[in-house]
């Protein structure tokens, strides 16, 4: 049964690191006095679950203010069995996870929290109170903010991304003779089995009798219990420690992506925390500092009520970086030990780390690449480079098409645009929209295939019956739910699923459109027995609703600043100068439907050919229908226009609703 609280300032859902940092960091700030709060997590965190390693330079230390938190440090990075080396100004550090939930038990218990030991299930935003209601099994919680740091929400990789594991299993031991150097950590040591991934062992050294000994490896498959403590205990042996006492057992698995995370903009108080928030970094698995650092940042913000728009979209040549060696490493594993020898052995030890950390300037970042294997480096760099390309070329499709119809227009070549138009329609407008009978259910049975036509026309016919009883009605509800559909297919495409935020794009858009060819417009629906739509004089122009329509749209650039839009807005804006089918058309064959037929790709995981094959049958009835209209009447292009409209719209409202539930099905899946 559901219980409804009263409201609270701040709901913490999770209390691992991410959250933890936050809740110290507001405490530091005085900002828990007085503040109510919840704290959902299934986990007590009575345990030490991990230790948290990270390199910083003394005054980074000072200024994250965790200083309290290290247990140990050390200033000398081994690699291999190579002389250890000092990686002054930085020193590597070691944080328990129990020292930091402690502390936070020690903060939260003068504080006035709830904690509920259940799973969050939902948050969802009021835009009308601007406040978040979180659910749980047994609860229904209302607040000003929401820090939720569940586990990371991936989307599917493409083909230039790699899903790998960093997976390890690692012993404290006691040895009976002093062993460690405890000046020296090891990072890296590779005298162990590659095993067909990259692996290593990673030494943390407490005193001279207890260490840390771990092994690691980076790859596709987690790491084996049994094979790691074999692979241990031979590597102690090759090291000659002597006699030792297994004291612990640690072991853990770190995603190392470059996926890209799904985008969750739910409001400005809500914030995506930890590792959720792509914190991790995706070739080297470190993300305490910056999840420190990020703290202080989401603090800051509160504080003075200045919410930025917080983007978790890796980007940059950092994570070109990390997509080269993830790919690397998928497709080369034996290679990694050879990379990362080579990184430490020609590279200075600190110019290392502060790479891993991405604060080196590109004349460095060339320097390490030198010293690393360059042709491999140069083949991915390539492969990635053109993927990228290909993956964007149809988003500046639209654009090239409006360029190019505009000139034929200047040429007063026409015709040219229009066979354009006519063959873009026959090979993906109208097929972009046939799939729709494999769309819930897959390949169906010839009875359920008949029943599914029978309700899709039945739709159709229903459209067509408000068409006939008010044509006003007709293209009022044809205008909202096109407007539905095109944003949707717009915003999928950047995963933005705020349904406020996809229907004002599709307004934007399709209001862009009628609004800057009023007379064209007009035309159309005074043909449709609709009175036509009112304009004045405007600022600049003599058209207001032109004006406002341009505002609108660059506005909703403006709200969701993505490549895409920005592309499709700057061919939106050449279509002011075609006339109003060239413009419509330029939109709706080259961007609605190239980004449907994409996403059914994708969703479906079918080839181009599949996908034309399975359309087939439906595209061909629909050329059928509509040369029966075209030629049947021998209408001129004015008489064709309000037909087409009406048949696109009996057509579209059952396609719609179909590309309704696809989308909701694959965002359920990722
Ligand atoms: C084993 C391991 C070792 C690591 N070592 C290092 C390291 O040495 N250095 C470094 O920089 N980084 C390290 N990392 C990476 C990163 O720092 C950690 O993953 C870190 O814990 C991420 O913090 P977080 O708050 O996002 O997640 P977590 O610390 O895992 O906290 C998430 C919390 O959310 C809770 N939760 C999950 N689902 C729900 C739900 N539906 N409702 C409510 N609560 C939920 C969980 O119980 C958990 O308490 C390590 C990661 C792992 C897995």
């Amino acid at each position: 049964m559901q219980e409804s609280e009263h409201i609270v300032d701040y709901v913490f859902i999770g209390l691992g690191a991410a959250n933890s940092l936050i809740i110290r960091q507001m405490h530091a700030q005085d900002m828990l006095y007085n503040a109510s709060f919840v704290i959902i997590d299934p986990d007590e965190k009575l345990l030490n679950d991990k230790t948290f390693c990270f390199w910083a330079k003394k005054k980074e230390i000072e200024e994250l203010g965790i200083a309290s938190l290290i247990n140990h440090s050390w200033e000398l990075l081994g690699i291999n069995a190579d002389a250890p080396r000092a990686v002054s100004p930085y020193s590597y550090h070691h944080i328990s996870s129990i020292t930091l939930y402690d502390e936070l038990r020690s903060i939260l218990s003068t504080c006035n929290v709830q904690f509920i030991r259940e799973r969050a299930e939902t948050v969802s935003n009021n835009p009308a109170n601007s406040l978040l209601t979180i659910t749980t099994q047994n609860h229904t919680i209302t607040t000003k903010y929401v820090f939720d740091s569940r586990p990371p929400r991936w989307n599917p990789p493409q083909s230039h991304q790699t899903f790998l594991l960093q997976s390890f299993f690692g012993w404290r031991i006691t040895t009976e003779e002093p062993q460690f150097d405890i000046e020296t950590f090891t990072m890296m040591d590779f005298s162990v089995d590659q095993s067909n991934a990259t692996q290593f062992v990673y030494v943390l050294p407490f005193s001279p009798t207890h260490a840390l000994i771990e092994l690691t490896r980076f790859g596709s498959s987690p790491i084996d219990h049994t094979y790691a403590q074999e692979q241990l205990t031979r590597y102690c042996q090759q090291k000659q420690l002597g006699l030792y006492v297994i004291e612990h057992e640690e072991q853990g698995i770190i995603p190392m992506s470059s996926c890209t995370l799904q985008e969750e903009s739910i409001s400005q108080t809500f914030y995506r925390t930890g590792s959720g928030a792509g914190k991790v970094k995706p070739s080297t698995g470190y993300a305490f500092k910056e999840m420190a650092r990020d703290a202080i940042h989401i603090v800051d913000s509160i504080h003075s009520q200045h919410f930025k728009q917080r983007v978790i979209l890796r980007s940059g040549k950092f994570s070109f970086y990390d997509r080269l060696l993830l790919k690397i490493l998928e497709s080369h594993p034996h290679r990694g030990k050879e990379i990362f020898e080579r990184l430490f052995q020609y590279v200075d030890r600190k110019i290392v780390l502060q790479f891993l950390e991405e604060k080196t300037p590109f004349l460095e970042d060339i320097s390490i690449f030198i010293a690393l294997p360059k042709l491999l480096f140069m083949k991915y760099a390539v492969k990635d480079i053109f993927s990228g390309i290909a993956r964007h070329a149809f988003g500046f499709l639209p654009l090239i098409v409006s360029l190019f119809f505009l000139l034929s227009k200047q040429y007063e070549l026409e015709w040219i645009n229009w066979s354009v138009l006519a063959i873009g329609m026959i090979l993906i407008g109208i097929p972009h929209g046939a799939m729709d009978h494999v769309l819930s259910i897959g390949e169906r049975s010839i009875q359920s295939l008949a029943l599914f036509i029978l309700g899709y026309v039945a739709k159709g016919m229903i459209m067509l019956a408000i068409w006939i009883m008010s044509p006003l009605i007709g293209l009022i509800i044809f205008l909202l739910y096109s407007m539905w559909h095109f944003g949707q297919a717009e915003y999928e495409q950047e995963n933005i699923h705020n349904p406020w935020l996809l229907f004002l794009r599709g307004f934007a858009v399709l209001s862009f459109i009628l609004a800057t060819h009023i007379p064209e417009t007009n035309v159309i629906i005074n043909a449709l027995s609709i009175p036509s739509i009112p304009d004045t004089a405007g600022f600049l122009t003599s058209s207001l609703l032109s004006e406002s329509s341009i505002v609108l749209l660059i506005l909703t650039v403006f709200i969701q600043p993505r490549k895409s839009t920005i592309l499709s807005t700057a061919s939106l804006l050449m279509g002011i100068f075609l006339p109003l089918l060239q413009a419509f058309g330029v939109y709706f064959v080259f961007h609605h439907s190239f980004l449907g037929w994409n996403h059914l790709k994708k969703g479906l995981n079918k080839t181009h050919l599949e996908l034309l094959e399975l359309s087939a049958p439906f595209s061909l009835g629909a050329f059928a229908i509509l040369s029966l209209f075209f030629f049947s009447g021998n209408l001129a292009i004015h008489e064709f226009a309000p037909l087409f409209f009406v048949f696109l719209s009996c057509l579209s409202f059952p396609h719609v609703l179909e590309m309704h539930s696809f989308y909701g099905s694959i965002f359920k899946r990722k």
